[in-house]
């Protein structure tokens, strides 16, 4: 078995010598010649059943080759046999809540999680019931039309940690979806804890730039095939543009993440004595639930921080005007740090009750920490703290 790092930068290349490049091909053909009407029948039928490929493509509708790709090197990055990519998380999410839809209405769901996610299925637009739990609650929620356990870890934007394994073993029989998006397949492998969907917005670390939104789920080749029938009906794809970007990203994905950690690591301690900041909520400082799970189900504490300025809103909205090398703005998981405003921003969706009690305050920032030199990371917090 090849290591992490080295699948990242092979993953999806594997027959580049063999066809003579050096670099994806990118196949941007909507449709493809069908010579043999019999043999484009069969790959017809073939790819709206589920399956991964056919001897013909037909219609990019049904299948694209440098999507594929992308998706078969995010699976190796996943250890999952499949990975189905769409148009972003938020069409990734809503296409698993679709396809279990034939398993139940009933959906159990962990918060904190990312705002729009919480928006999508407390609003019930999907047609679904969310039932909002606490982890230890799940197998007494439990129901026969439960088709679904939703988690997020680590959550956002407090950064608690959710155990997938004991999250697992209480869902019994119903599949758990774990967002994953936060800990990137380098921290993380849901997959290998028994979560049968592994969800990732790829807008973020995976594609790694700040130029393509995309979304992935991995998963094993059975819950795969549904997936991928469902895509080809409602048509959330993925481009093959963003597929090629998305796949530029992933060699430098664990570099990217532990430069990013190292520097996060070193600005929450030192966020951590700053006299105005209030509190630091970091898996790596031991300062959000379940933390101890760094170290087992995290093999790090990861990139991102959130800390409560201290004089709540004002100070907070001070701090996002007056950063000059971070970002202000929404979004996380690229090269460069980006800061924003949960209660303000993000999670403004939110009702002010769930705000108030899943620890979204009017003070509260979340740093998404960059590759940059942290010394200069660092010069623009204090400065912008004052
Ligand atoms: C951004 C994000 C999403 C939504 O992804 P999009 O690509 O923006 O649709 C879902 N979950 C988490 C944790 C995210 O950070």
């Amino acid at each position: 078995m090849r290591r992490f790092q080295t699948t990242a930068v092979h993953a999806g290349r594997e027959d580049f010598t063999e066809l003579g490049v050096h670099a994806p091909p990118m196949d941007l053909s909507t449709t493809y010649p069908v010579r043999d009407l019999a043999e484009g029948g069969e790959s017809f039928s073939a790819l709206v059943g589920g399956q991964a490929e056919a001897a013909n493509p037909i219609y990019a509708r049904l299948h694209n080759p440098t999507v594929a790709r992308t998706e078969r090197a995010i699976a190796a990055l996943e250890g999952t046999q499949a990975c189905v990519a769409y148009g972003s998380g938020m069409a990734t999410l809503t296409a698993v809540l679709m396809a279990r839809q034939a398993h139940g209405r009933h959906v159990l769901v962990v918060r904190p999680l990312y705002g729009t996610s919480d928006h999508l299925l407390a609003s019930g637009m999907c047609g679904l019931e969310a039932e909002f739990v606490h982890p230890e609650d799940i197998a007494a929620r439990r129901r026969d039309d439960t088709a679904l356990v939703v988690i997020e870890t680590p959550g956002n934007p407090t950064l608690d940690l959710v155990d997938i394994r004991a999250v697992v073993d209480a869902a019994g029989d119903v599949p758990v979806l774990v967002d994953s998006t936060f800990a990137t397949p380098v921290l993380q492998n849901p997959a290998n804890l028994g979560a049968r969907y592994v969800l990732h917005s790829a807008t973020k670390f995976l594609g790694g730039h700040g130029d393509v939104i995309a979304g992935v789920v991995c998963c094993a080749e059975e819950d795969a095939a549904p997936l991928r029938t469902m895509r080809a009906a409602t048509g959330a794809l993925l481009h093959p543009m963003a597929a090629f970007l998305l796949h530029r990203g992933l060699p430098t994905l664990p570099l990217r993440v532990e430069r990013a950690q190292a520097n996060a690591k070193e600005l929450a301690r030192r966020l951590q004595g700053h006299p105005a900041v209030a509190a630091v909520y970091y898996p790596g400082l031991g300062t959000v639930r379940n933390a101890e799970l760094v170290g087992t189900q995290m093999c790090g504490p990861g990139t991102l921080i959130s800390f409560e300025a201290r004089g709540g809103h004002d100070a907070a909205a001070a701090l996002m005007s007056k950063v000059k090398l971070m970002t202000p703005a929404v979004s996380l998981g690229s090269v460069d740090t980006l800061i924003q405003h949960p209660a303000g921003l993000t999670h403004r969706m939110l009702d002010e009750a769930t705000r108030k009690s899943t620890g979204i305050t009017e003070g509260l920032l979340r740093l998404s920490v960059g590759i940059e030199d942290v010394e200069d990371l660092w010069e623009d917090l204090d400065a912008a703290l004052g």
